[in-house]
């Protein structure tokens, strides 16, 4: 290993855009004649009439019918498979709140390449054999557990597989073997963060920490700001998903100007969610996802439900791979209130504005004499009582949540610890109207 190169992969890095399109369209081609060894998708492509030689440029992949959660659902657990279960080593599974869980399937190879994926990912954001990883993320199930693990070993970091909660055991680890990056959903570094100041630790003076890795759910610039402000580290957005192994799918540079989604195991569409035609770059749509390495269950333009735009295909750290901007949200993740679409990242980027409020927030909806409405609650980050301030305060939160969202939703100012704190992804939203809009 170069420990100086910028590029973990260079062959694959740094390739020009031209390059990069001719390596995916070899790679659609051997994905889709391989797909002919699923039954579900050997069925899809005898419905529409389609044939491998049918694909022949980057465009043909409009051709191909998109793949949805429902179609994982319904061919529950392994009718989706391009390989014999004997040649499958790990399986990944989500449980959904209706319906099937999902499944996905891996080859040795696929967990080699997923392995490779991240760390790839590391070594662009400064990370090195000599670095101390720790992994403060679920393991089981979560991809983000076991991801990230043979990543960073992958790379050849010293990897604490840590695992999420126990902050007080987090923080010795931290101290005591030197930690120098860590890789944890937002909300739980906001929670790591508020136990060390209790225990009068400063990250700064205390730690060796330097980067983060944070991701796994939507989180605005503010919330990252702040991360990065209260432990003094780089904190850069990891985007993954189940369905495309796990972390390692999207991941910012050291540039922060959006996360580059690696094109030579991905190809990247954003279309429409209403009409699926491809949006213009700039515009935001859903993001539409085809593996092009995968062995066990390659997927073929995969509808992943979250919202995004392109930013931009080349970058200033000189790799060319799409630029994304951060999540807006999945579109299930939409509150309509009173005909109002509303994402909860619109309200976090607001609350994360006012320095007097602590990081955890929660949103509420609820039916009062037929009226539907939002309570905002969220944590104050030094105790006051003097009621003027906090009703003063309290107003100004209320007037600018409505200039971003349109409506004037109750706001709650309550003391730092009372709101639920979750170890993986954190749940923002309860829903308690009677009728759902
Ligand atoms: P799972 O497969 O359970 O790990 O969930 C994957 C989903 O988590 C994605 O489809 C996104 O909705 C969300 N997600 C993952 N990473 C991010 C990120 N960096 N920013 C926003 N949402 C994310
Ligand atoms: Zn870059």
């Amino acid at each position: 290993m170069d420990y100086k190169s910028e590029y973990l992969h260079p062959q694959f890095e740094a390739l020009s855009r031209e390059e990069l399109e001719k390596l995916q369209i070899e790679r659609l081609q051997a994905t889709v004649r391989h797909c002919m060894n699923s039954p579900f998708y050997k069925q899809r492509f005898e419905e529409c009439g389609l044939k491998p030689e049918d694909i022949k440029s980057l465009d043909d992949i409009r051709k191909i019918p998109f793949t949805t959660k429902q179609d994982l659902r319904d061919t529950y657990p392994f009718g989706m498979a391009s390989v014999p279960l004997t040649k499958c080593v790990r399986l990944h599974s989500s449980s959904g709140t209706t319906g099937n869980p999902t499944v996905i399937l891996h080859t040795q190879k696929d967990l080699d390449e997923w392995a490779n994926a991240v760390a790839r990912c590391l070594w662009m954001v400064g990370l090195r054999p000599d670095d101390v990883f720790q992994n403060s993320s679920g393991y089981g199930m979560f991809t983000g557990g076991l991801g990230f693990q043979y990543g960073a070993e992958r790379l050849g970091a010293l990897t604490v597989p840590a695992a999420a909660g126990n902050s007080l055991r987090q923080i010795k680890f931290i101290k005591d073997f030197g930690t120098t990056a860590i890789h944890a959903v937002p909300s739980y570094v906001t929670r790591l963060y508020e136990v060390m100041r209790e225990q009068g630790v400063d990250p700064r003076r205390d730690t060796k920490l330097k980067v983060l890795a944070i991701g796994a759910e939507p989180h605005s610039e503010e919330q990252r700001k702040r991360i990065e402000d209260m432990l003094g580290v780089k904190a850069y957005n990891s985007f993954g998903m189940s369905e495309m192994c796990g972390p390692g799918v999207g991941f910012e540079c050291k540039e922060q100007n959006g996360l580059h989604f690696w094109e030579d195991y991905y190809i990247v569409e954003i279309v429409d969610p209403e009409t699926l035609e491809p949006v213009p770059d700039g515009e935001i749509g859903e993001l539409v996802l085809t593996t092009l390495n995968r062995e066990a269950m390659p997927l073929l333009r995969y509808r992943t439900r979250d919202l995004t735009r392109v930013l931009g295909r080349t970058c200033p750290c000189g790799r060319n791979h799409i630029r994304l901007d951060r999540m807006k949200g999945r579109s299930d993740d939409m509150i309509v209130l009173r005909g109002v679409n509303i994402f909860p990242i619109q309200i976090e980027k607001i609350l994360m504005q006012f320095e007097e409020l602590a990081n955890n927030y929660l949103i509420t909806l609820t039916t009062d004499e037929d009226n539907d409405n939002m309570t905002v609650e969220v944590e104050l980050d030094k105790f006051d009582d003097d009621y003027g301030r906090l009703q003063k305060l309290e107003k100004e939160i209320r007037r600018r949540l409505k200039d971003e969202i349109l409506l004037t939703p109750f706001v709650r100012l309550v003391p730092k610890g009372s709101l639920p704190v979750s170890e993986g992804k954190a749940v923002r939203v309860v829903d308690k109207r009677t009728v759902y809009q």
